[in-house]
């Protein structure tokens, strides 16, 4: 495993962004209990432990660690709308609430989510000035439901597209590449870039996860966007191999007929075996996998420059141990922390027949965007 300068862009205050007076995904209230500390399904625990892992295990003091700026004003209003922003930053001003579908903040998270998409940009900045051959970016609160004026599933600006204009106004950046593999559709990507060429959004998630009400890989973009937006849904239950083979057959191939000059992962870990939040069995060997592959991809077509956001990604304790494998991978320094439940994990996976009855699906849709 070659050895990289990998950055690793994160703030405590991140970790402050609340959910306010909702536990797991529900209001409070009527027959659901009040939540006792972090009782929400979007705890800032699955983080922080992940940077506590990092930091028991040595791996960070391999890294350049580094805060950001909060992202700035005229960058915000390149994606999102003034009203949008202003009613944000009221309901976050007066003590927070709920902003859209499963969009509760607490106080604070205007601030918050704008440091979020902050790191982001600096990530992705370091990695094109050269001064990092890849970096991580552990934003909170997450960024890829979130449209323009709409916020959603727990996500407030659009960190990924912040970070990717910011760049081309700084950059001369032509094509830019993100991969979401979180394991809910990526419908902000889309929709932002959706008619649109420069960027080619993919996203895997589990078929009809969340958000609801959209048409999976019929949604290929409109006009110059056409062709440049693909989707693939996979059925809940799906594991490793499944994955993998997504990631071999289309989203590799795809990468290959686009060539990016710089690749972003939006990063879930909620398709791991233990989410609440989604019905998927990957284990932290999964994540590792996919890093490597984009990794492969990212040498071959744009001198490895690959940034990786943090999104979704829900149990506590199991979030940790795949996050770790991403950055092993990414830095090329492997610690000594073993995965304590990848045994039972893959004890867990589809057997073959259903495995090749999800092959068979990603065939078609390999011929049907044509790669
Ligand atoms: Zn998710």
């Amino acid at each position: 495993m070659m050895k990289r300068k990998t950055g690793f862009f994160f703030d405590e205050h991140c970790f402050w962004h609340s959910t306010g007076a909702y536990v797991v995904t529900l209001p409070v209230g009527g027959w659901v209990q009040p939540s006792s500390g972090t009782a929400h399904a979007e705890s800032p625990e699955t983080k922080r432990r992940l940077k506590n892992l990092m930091d028991v295990s040595g791996l960070s003091h391999s890294l350049h660690l580094s805060s950001a700026s909060p992202i700035d004003e005229p960058t915000l209003r390149k994606i999102h709308p003034e009203e949008y922003l202003k009613r944000f930053k009221q309901v976050s001003d007066n003590g927070g609430g709920m902003l859209g579908i499963e969009a509760p903040l607490g106080p604070g998270s205007y601030e918050i989510a704008k440091l979020s998409a902050g790191l982001a940009c600096a990530a992705v900045e370091a990695v094109l000035s050269g001064e990092l051959d890849n970096a991580y970016s552990l934003s909170r609160p997450p960024g890829h439901h979130c449209l323009p004026d709409k916020p959603m599933g727990f996500c407030f600006l659009a960190n990924i597209p912040l970070a990717i204009e910011q760049a081309k106004e700084r950059f001369d950046l032509k094509r830019v590449a993100v991969i979401d593999w979180d394991v809910h559709h990526g419908n902000g990507t889309q929709h932002i870039y959706w008619d649109r060429s420069d960027v080619l959004t993919i996203s895997m998630h589990q078929d009809g996860c969340f958000p609801p009400g959209y048409s999976g890989e019929d949604d290929i973009g409109e006009g110059e966007g056409t062709g440049y937006n693909l989707n693939i849904p996979l059925l809940a239950g799906a594991g490793h191999h499944s994955y993998i083979y997504a990631m071999t057959q289309i989203v590799l191939p795809a990468l290959e007929r686009f060539k990016p000059e710089l690749i972003i992962v939006a990063c879930g870990y909620d398709a791991n075996a233990v989410d609440p939040l989604a019905r998927m069995q990957l284990h932290s060997e999964s994540f590792r996998e996919m890093t490597r592959l984009v990794q492969q991809a990212a040498d071959s077509l744009c001198d490895g420059k690959l940034v990786v956001v943090h999104e979704g990604g829900y149990a506590e304790s199991y979030v940790p141990f795949c996050g770790l494998a991403v950055l092993e991978q990414m830095s090329g320094i492997r610690t000594e922390v073993k995965d304590p439940m990848l045994d039972s994990i893959r004890l867990q996976q589809p057997r073959e027949e259903f495995e090749l009855f999800q092959q068979q699906q990603l065939d078609k849709l390999k011929e049907k965007f044509g790669l």
